[in-house]
């Protein structure tokens, strides 16, 4: 999965137990759709990205 933003490579890394894909570029940190509905409550941002 590339970087939306940058059309970089993210990063994936494990987070609170979730499966995440950082950006080193612009610090975006996107999940898996199966991933989201478990953050989605806690991280979500209107334009639909998730950050920390
Ligand atoms: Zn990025």
């Amino acid at each position: 999965m590339d970087c939306p933003r940058k059309h970089e490579p993210l990063k994936e890394i494990e987070l609170e137990g979730v499966l995440v894909d950082i950006c080193p570029t612009c610090g975006g940190v996107w999940f898996d759709p199966n991933e989201m509905k478990i953050s989605m409550k806690s991280m979500r941002t209107p334009g639909g990205n998730y950050w920390i």
